[in-house]
């Protein structure tokens, strides 16, 4: 028997204004609604009614996961620091890891990601290519100490992570526990009913070679995709290729070619600009037998021609003079490709929450590692990048010509085939069929299933409030007693027989809060079914409202319960 809640006895308390710094809907509307109640920045608490849509996803996700053979387990949260010593990782990471230390003064620290704790495990527990492969995962809280926790629970310090992990003795083996995982997404992302894509992403911090990731396009997005109407083709920025014509007026200004059959040298590079040589240049990109030696960027780095000397012993030298990206609030989106990564771009991109000018760069920094939201000059060296390319709303599709899209999104989920980088670091290897021992191959897989919630939320709301699908609403029915006793002896009523029927219901009994009130919060607590105990109570009448289409109509107990059934 499914269960029946009653408000009255339910620890709620909705509130009728938004928190004060809350940016995106889902962070207003949950806190609202009473599903999570911040306890400190990046940090949340699940109360009743948010544990339960948390629960749902979560059973959404273990269901799959179960059906693709993958075994649940649960490592702590708490780790030692030598592992990710090992990988580099303790370093690499940064300021994102919670580091602490023991009484003893031993480090510690609270995982962002386990793939080195699941590598220990298997080469403990596996000794065979009989064993493998072997696809594991846990749902499991996660730390991160992020820059900007804001966005409520879609951006957490503290957050759940459905992770797993897939170990393989070959290449087919890896791209296998691959596809079932991609499937398994798949029908993940469907049945939680979120609208998705799946774009190729850069492997970034986890290392290896493929590597997709799963957005869900919404406003409150941190993610800016670029998505084709006509065909299926979506690539996450960082990825894309597109091909801008250079002299288009669309970001790239002339490219020059300066054909001196002689070494150029600085003198003759000022003169055909007509500067001194002593100059700093913004807006200049150099580019010295089709490598760049040096981008200028306004207000962040400028390139210094007496610098460019030990660049000018080859031949050709190429000069593109970029306008001036100064106050070019339009210019919001280019990519810059980096050099050692051929056919990768990068997005370059002076985003409208940075100061104009400023160079806002996602992508591989000087070491080829991930690095977000970085500002160039800072975080890498601008000198490494091979090429500017700006992508506008409208331009080509690299697929089917079409006019692309660029869309905000949420990073839901994010698959990779790792290879052997972490097998490698621990010596990961079985015994081969061949008696020798074989090198493990690894994927890692990753869902964010608070953020799953939050991304849920901010794809179905709407101006009065959550609206659930029912695979992940708290409650099949909310059934509001809509007037005195005799309502509320209804409305208990038919709560109960929708139980008995298996349906899980929460039923508003409570006393002294007048109609107007309950249908706001009913509204505003966006499960999918409401029923209204009200006028008709009498004759055993109530009002069946849907929550999305607002449709109503009245029935009697019994066909209200034949209905939901
Ligand atoms: P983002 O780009 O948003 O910072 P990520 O690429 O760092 O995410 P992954 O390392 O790929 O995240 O982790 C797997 C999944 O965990 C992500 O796809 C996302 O759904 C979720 N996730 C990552 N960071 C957070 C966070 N701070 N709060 C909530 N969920 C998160
Ligand atoms: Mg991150
Ligand atoms: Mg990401
Ligand atoms: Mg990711």
């Amino acid at each position: 028997m499914a269960q029946v809640q009653r408000m009255s006895r339910l620890m709620i308390k909705t509130l009728r204004d938004d928190p004060a710094d809350a940016e995106t809907a889902s962070h207003k509307l949950l806190v609202r609604a009473g599903y999570v109640r911040r306890t400190a920045a990046g940090i949340w608490t699940w109360l009743p009614l948010g544990k339960k849509v948390l629960e749902n996803v979560s059973r959404v996700i273990r269901e799959e996961m179960d059906a693709i053979g993958a075994q649940e387990v649960l490592l702590p949260a708490l780790l030692p620091k030598e592992p990710y010593e090992a990988t580099g990782r303790w370093e690499e990471y940064g300021d994102q890891l919670f580091r602490l230390q023991d009484r003893k003064g031993a480090d510690y620290l609270l995982g962002p990601t386990h793939e080195e704790i699941f590598t220990l495990m298997v080469k403990d527990q596996c000794t065979s290519y009989k064993d493998l492969p072997v696809m594991l995962y846990q749902i499991q809280t996660k730390y991160r100490d992020e820059a900007r926790p804001r966005s409520g629970v879609l951006r957490g310090r503290e957050f759940q992570m459905k992770d797993s992990y897939s170990f393989d003795t070959t290449d087919e083996g890896l791209e296998e526990s691959y596809r079932l995982h991609r499937e398994a997404y798949q029908k993940i992302f469907q049945r939680l009913g979120l609208d998705y894509r799946i774009v190729s992403a850069v492997s970034g911090a986890m290392g290896g070679s493929a590597s997709e990731e799963f957005l869900a396009p919404a406003a409150a997005g941190e993610d800016t995709f670029v998505d084709c109407p006509a065909c299926d083709y979506a690539a996450n920025t960082e990825a894309v290729t597109v091909t801008v014509p250079a002299v288009d007026g669309s970001g790239h200004g002339p490219v020059e070619e300066l054909d001196t059959p002689d070494t150029p040298t600085i003198e003759t590079l000022a003169e055909h600009l007509g500067v001194p040589a002593s100059a700093t240049l913004k807006n200049l990109l150099v580019k010295v037998d089709g490598e760049i030696v040096a981008v200028g960027v306004p207000g962040d780095r400028e390139v210094d021609l007496g610098k460019l000397g030990e660049h000018l012993a080859p031949a050709t030298v190429e000069l593109v003079t970029a306008e001036d990206f100064t106050g070019r609030d339009d210019l919001v989106r280019g990519y810059v490709g980096p050099q050692g990564l051929a056919g990768k771009s990068f997005k370059y991109l002076a985003d409208p929450r940075v100061a104009p000018g400023t160079a806002w760069i996602t992508g591989a920094n000087k070491d080829g590692k991930h690095a977000r939201n970085v500002v160039a000059g800072r975080d890498f060296e601008v000198d490494q990048y091979l090429d500017v390319v700006v992508v506008e709303p409208g331009d080509p599709c690299p697929s089917c010509g079409a006019g692309l899209r660029i869309d905000r999104a949420i990073e839901i989920g994010h698959i990779f085939q790792l290879g052997r980088k972490y097998a490698d670091a621990f010596q990961l290897d079985v015994l081969g069929q061949n008696g020798k021992p074989a090198r493990v191959t690894m994927g890692s897989y990753g869902i964010g299933v608070s953020r799953a919630v939050a991304a849920l939320a901010e794809q179905t709301f709407d101006e009065s409030g959550l609206c659930w699908p029912r695979e992940i609403a708290p409650a099949d029915v909310h059934v509001v007693a809509a007037g005195k006793a005799k309502q509320t002896e209804l409305a208990l009523e038919v709560g109960d027989k929708l139980g008995a029927a298996g349906l899980r219901v929460l039923v508003d009994d409570r006393a002294g809060v007048s109609p107007g009130v309950k249908f706001t919060d009913a509204e505003l607590l966006g499960i999918p079914k409401i029923l209204v105990a009200g006028r008709r109570a009498a004759e055993g009448v109530v009002e069946l409202k849907d929550r999305r289409t607002g449709e109503r109509e009245e029935l009697t107990v019994e066909e209200a319960v034949a209905r939901l059934s």
